[in-house]
């Protein structure tokens, strides 16, 4: 083997290699969209250098070893020129030295044809292979001189570029250039110089040219590293990101993680994650955790060890053929939150234990007020019945006057407490527009008259005659109202009017006017108008009883209908209150023209007429006042009562006796009135439900929904305490009549 094939086979490599960085290139800029600028045709240009003189030094012709060579001069030039263009790609070099470079690459044209002309050089073949030198002349004197130039100005852009790389990256790629450049210019010194000078050419920058085409492929390469680029960054965002990641194979090994989540299993587990790790190694979760439909799926667990709690961000992930190929988890500490919910739990849970004591107290101390109210309101009630009073009359009177104050505080208190607690139900049934509309007008007249008030109602005949609502609610909602603006109203009217909106699907839209001249509201105060124990402009209205809860629980009472309330106020020139209330009709009658003096003559008649002659009463109570009150009030009406204290002597009574009523405190020591009366419902026929007797559970309990309840373990009626004595005697006169005496 010749030295010249060697050199040839060599030359043949490095052209492959540079064919080889050419593709790379191409492929590269395709499927990872890297940009390499010129690379590639600078390594396309490398290639025909060394394959052109690869032949050159391995032919045994001197033609064919010409045709090389001039070949592996277009390969020369073009490097040159795409290898400086490159350059000037990756670097910043100033435009000027931009321009000089362009012109003198355009040289390269001329000069390729001078060196390459037929007498350029002389190839000579000998038993080491095949050789040429330079003919000395012209032409081979341009080709040097420009080359020297033109290294010269290569030179000058790689100072250039060194002087401006304002980062690191560039000035590595300087540094390398000039490596670079010293070894090209060496081996041209053997190629380009020495020929001239008649020596052998010896084919050194066709070797040393391809570290340049590895510095540039390098250079650029970095350059499309620092690059913002969806490929360069996925990888940044995967280590950088603070939460821990994790991928796993389709089997549910471990594959990848990042450092977040390698340091949260650390502290975890206190071993490091490795490749032998499995998902449940890990996590608290079933084997088929990631046997699930679809691309994604979220999970709460504990980890492992118990110590924290995550939710995982589960995906599917897919290859180019949509095959799946493992999961992609994202994981969230949530143990912080976690523990902070369980303590709102708790809190919440302590809160309504509070709230519950709360209610239960206020039950209860409502009950023990009630009580001995009911003695003052009855005993009150009996003297102002008794002729003989004479001077004390007037403060028998305030008594009464005061224990109703009371007991509307008492109840406006607890029925606060309900609305803010939720607990407020409606009880809803028929109510009959016509009696209602007339009990609230004679209270309200009666009231507004007691203060020199004119007193106006005005009832749409065309509302329907019945519908089904919280009757007392409702009456709560008109009364506190129309006091109010009895209250606060020193002359002129209020009026209250009622109207018919419309029907749709047998629910009726009424619109409710409670009207007055009285004082008014600023409007900055109004804002407050619905909070509980809020009294606006108190120095001026400090001569006016009340807690600021009316408002408040009207409010709570027209939502809980769902209904609203609307307020209109003129400082000093009136009020108007405007509720609508939405009810499901009963009776589609028309309600037509409403007597308001009627039910008033009725009921003057019916208090003196009423006789409860022939009905035998038990009456129970473990109070002995309140047995003497129930005594002395149903004393007149000729009833034959008997008293008991205790649900015993009640059950001892019933056994010896048959009462028609049985009036049953519910509240009583040892056996409580509902134990009692079942017991004694429990005796014969004449006391079981639905026998002759009657029971009456006589309950200071107002909270929301025992009075129903009451009806529900067995009572036939109730009464609230304090007894309404003339609602009692009602009752009872029902009860005899229905006995047919
Ligand atoms: P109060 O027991 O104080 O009457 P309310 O909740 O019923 O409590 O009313 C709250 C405040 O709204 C009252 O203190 C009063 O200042 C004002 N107010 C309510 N109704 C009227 C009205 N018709 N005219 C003027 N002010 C009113």
């Amino acid at each position: 083997m010749t030295i010249g094939l060697i050199i040839g086979l060599i030359l043949a490599c490095f052209g492959a290699a540079a064919l080889f960085i050419g593709f790379l290139c191409i492929s590269r800029r395709k499927t990872e969209s890297m940009n390499f600028g010129s690379l590639e045709l600078t390594a396309f240009a490398s290639a025909v250098w060394s394959l052109g003189f690869a032949v050159l030094f391995a032919s045994t012709d001197t033609n064919v070893a010409y045709w090389g060579r001039a070949v592996g001069m277009v390969g020369t030039c073009t490097f040159l020129f795409f290898a400086h263009r490159t350059l000037l790609q990756v670097t910043r070099i100033p435009r000027w030295q931009k321009s000089i470079s362009k012109v003198l690459a355009f040289f390269w044209i001329p000069v390729f044809f001078i060196t390459t002309s037929p007498h350029a050089a002389v190839y000579t073949y000998t038993p080491e292979g095949m050789r040429y030198v330079f003919t000395p002349g012209i032409s081979n004197t341009i080709y040097s001189v420009y080359c020297v130039i033109y290294g010269i100005n290569v030179a000058v852009s790689v100072v250039l570029a060194n002087k401006y790389a304002d980062c690191r990256r560039e000035k590595k790629t300087a540094v390398q250039f000039v490596v670079v450049l010293i070894v090209i210019f060496s081996g041209m010194v053997l190629d380009t110089i020495f020929p001239t000078m008649g020596l052998e050419a010896i084919p050194g920058s066709t070797l040393t040219q391809f570290a340049g085409l590895w510095v540039l492929y390098k250079a650029m390469w970095d350059k499309n590293k620092s690059e913002i680029t969806l490929g360069n960054m996925t990888e940044y965002v995967y280590s950088v990101i603070s939460e821990p990641l994790l991928v796993f194979n389709q089997d549910g090994g471990l594959v990848l993680f990042n450092r977040a989540a390698k340091e949260y299993f650390q502290k975890d587990r206190d071993k490091e994650l490795s490749a032998e790790d499995r998902l449940q190694d890990m996590f608290d979760v079933p084997e088929d955790f990631f046997d699930y439909d679809g691309m994604y799926r979220a999970a709460e667990c504990k980890t492992v060890t118990g110590k924290a709690f995550v939710s995982l961000d589960v995906s599917r992930i897919k290859d180019k053929f949509n095959d799946a190929i493992g999961f992609l988890v994202f994981v969230k500490d949530m143990t912080e939150l976690n523990n902070a919910m369980e303590s709102l739990r708790q809190a919440k849970a302590e809160a309504d234990s509070a709230n519950s004591a709360k209610s239960n107290f206020l039950a209860n101390m409502s009950h023990e007020i009630r009580t001995p109210l009911n003695a003052i309101l009855g005993f009150s009630e009996l003297l102002l019945n008794e002729d003989s009073l004479g001077k004390n009359r007037e403060e028998v009177e305030d008594i009464r006057d005061s224990s109703n104050t009371l007991l509307t505080i008492v109840n406006d208190i607890l029925d606060i407490s309900k609305i803010e607690s939720g607990r407020m139900e409606l009880v809803e049934e028929d109510v009959r527009f016509r009696d209602f509309f007339k009990n609230i007008g004679l209270m309200a007249s009666l009231l507004a008259q007691k203060k020199g008030l004119s007193f106006g109602v005005d009832i749409d005949a065309n509302i329907p005659s019945a519908v089904r609502a919280d009757s007392s609610k409702l009456r709560g909602v008109f009364v506190n109202i129309i006091n109010n603006s009895i209250k606060y109203t020193r002359e002129g009217s209020v009026k209250f009017s009622a109207k018919l909106l419309n029907i749709e699907n047998n629910v009726a839209n009424l619109e409710f006017v409670v009207e007055d001249t009285g004082i008014g509201m600023k409007p900055e105060a109004m804002e407050k108008l619905f909070t509980p124990f809020y009294r606006m402009d108190t120095k001026r209205n400090s001569n006016i009883e009340g807690t600021g809860l009316g408002l408040s629980i009207v409010k709570g009472y027209v939502d809980l209908m769902k209904g609203t309330v609307d307020v209109e106020s003129e400082y000093n020139k009136g009020s108007r209150f405007t509720i609508r209330i939405p009810f499901v009709i009963v009776n589609d009658e028309k309600l037509g023209i409403v007597d308001f003096k009627h039910k008033e003559e009725t009921k003057e008649k019916s208090k003196t007429q009423v006789s409860l002659a022939g009905l035998k009463i038990l009456a129970v109570d473990d109070n002995r006042v309140n047995l003497k009150v129930i005594s002395k009030c149903l004393e007149k009406y000729k009833a034959s009562l008997v008293l008991k204290e205790s649900g015993a002597e009640a059950l001892k009574a019933c056994a010896a006796e048959q009462f028609d009523v049985v009036l049953m405190d519910q509240m009583m020591p040892e056996m409580d009135g509902v134990e009692a009366m079942k017991h004694i419902r429990s005796m014969n026929a004449f006391y079981e439900a639905g026998g002759r007797s009657r029971f009456v559970c006589l309950t200071a309990n107002a909270i929301s929904g025992a009075k129903e309840a009451l009806l529900e373990e067995g009572f036939d009626a109730y009464v609230s305490k304090p007894i309404n004595f003339s609602k009692l005697v009602g009752l009872l006169s029902e009860y005899l009549k229905a006995k047919g005496v």
